[in-house]
């Protein structure tokens, strides 16, 4: 049996313990998780039906359909002419299905067609519902993350080695990036360096500030690799680091860990965010760490679960997940570490293993 039938088989028992009858998806990563197929975003829909019994199609523009491939027979691929009405077909293949899932990046356009096609239906978000699924990560998803953090990890303790000062922060990102593509990752999907005051922006753009000496450089970069994501922020100091930092790193630096270490089986989501967030409070710094501990990683950037305050979500074996704690002092630096770890039976691994020390570099 392909992890594709697999998949859709847990996708139904969860459909029925949620009283959903059928679940849409059409572009984003849902679709290729349950298929293996990623549709291009186009204005011509494609759209996955799943049942809760019987036959799962999978509509498709017919220009697309030999792109699709179907392993063990999970679905049955339907092609669709430009002059046919997609929307009907949808409708029929959702038969007498009453309440519809829809995934969570299907554009409005589509499920307001299907709304207005077919009234007499519910319809509701299928973020809960793929939850569940895509945050159980398989051993082999494990091995695609561990694959993608060890490219990652081995390109910052490359550039530890270059020169930072004297350079554009968008040229520095430019390094980053191509490093990373060069050392096995297909795509990048970001690559933040923020320097100077400009750290004090989590997700800053990279841009035309020229890195200077005794500058606190942040350095947050990931992509994709095999399909799986990479996401690792690590610090880099040109020179000597700038008045206040070296204190806070170090808190920093033991609220990371002691979050890490605090990850297994059984404990809530929130409770890891609240032990990087008390040592950080604790320590005077707790109104400059301005956003959650972490988010759930795998074929996209940011899942479920979500490790912030308020998330209840038990921690079970094959979740994984950032620990990015940061100090951020406005006009002056910001700092974050952050690492992937993925839930073991008996505790947790670390995906990344490259130095925590910041970096100091010419
Ligand atoms: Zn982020
Ligand atoms: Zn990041
Ligand atoms: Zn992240």
């Amino acid at each position: 049996m392909s992890e594709y039938t697999q998949r859709i088989d847990v996708a139904r028992r969860i459909m029925e313990a949620s009283d959903v009858d059928a679940l849409c998806l059409s572009v984003g990563s849902d679709l290729p998780y349950l298929t293996g197929y990623k549709a291009m975003p186009l204005e011509r829909v494609t759209m996955l039906i799943v049942p809760r019994s019987g036959r799962a199609h999978l509509v498709v523009p017919g220009l697309e359909a030999p792109r699709v491939s179907v392993p063990d027979d999970a679905f049955e691929v339907v092609g669709w002419a430009e002059s046919d009405d997609p929307i009907a077909a949808i409708d029929g293949y959702l038969g007498d299905a009453v309440t519809v899932a829809v995934g969570d990046e299907t554009w409005a356009t589509f499920v307001l067609d299907l709304q207005s096609s077919n009234p007499a239906r519910s319809y509701v978000g299928a973020s809960n519902l793929m939850a569940q699924l895509r945050m159980h990560k398989s051993q082999d998803e494990i091995v695609a993350l561990r694959n993608a953090a060890r490219t990652v990890d081995a390109v910052v303790d490359e550039m530890a080695n270059v020169r930072f000062s004297g350079r554009t922060e968008r040229s520095i990102s430019r390094e980053f990036i191509d490093r990373t593509i060069s050392l096995g990752h297909d795509t990048m999907d970001f690559g933040i360096v923020a320097s100077g005051p400009n750290g004090a922006s989590p997700h800053h753009e990279p841009g035309e500030r020229v890195i200077e000496q005794d500058d606190a450089v942040v350095v947050d970069f990931g992509g994709t690799q095999a399909g799986y994501c990479s996401d690792t922020t690590r610090m880099f100091v040109v020179g000597r680091a700038p008045y206040g930092f070296d204190a806070a790193y170090e808190v920093l630096r033991e609220a990371q860990a002691a979050a890490v270490d605090a990850v297994r089986p059984g404990v809530t989501a929130e409770s890891i965010d609240a032990v990087a967030r008390d040592i950080i409070t604790d320590a005077g710094y707790g109104d400059l760490f301005i956003h959650r501990l972490g988010h759930g990683i795998g074929m996209d950037t940011h899942e479920h679960p979500y490790i912030v305050e308020g998330n209840d979500q038990v921690l079970e074996p094959g979740m994984a997940f950032s620990i990015e704690p940061g100090i951020y002092t406005p006009g002056e630096w910001g700092m974050r570490i952050e690492d992937i770890v993925a839930v073991t039976d008996e505790g947790v691994e670390r995906l990344n293993r490259s130095d925590r020390a910041y970096r100091v570099v010419d």
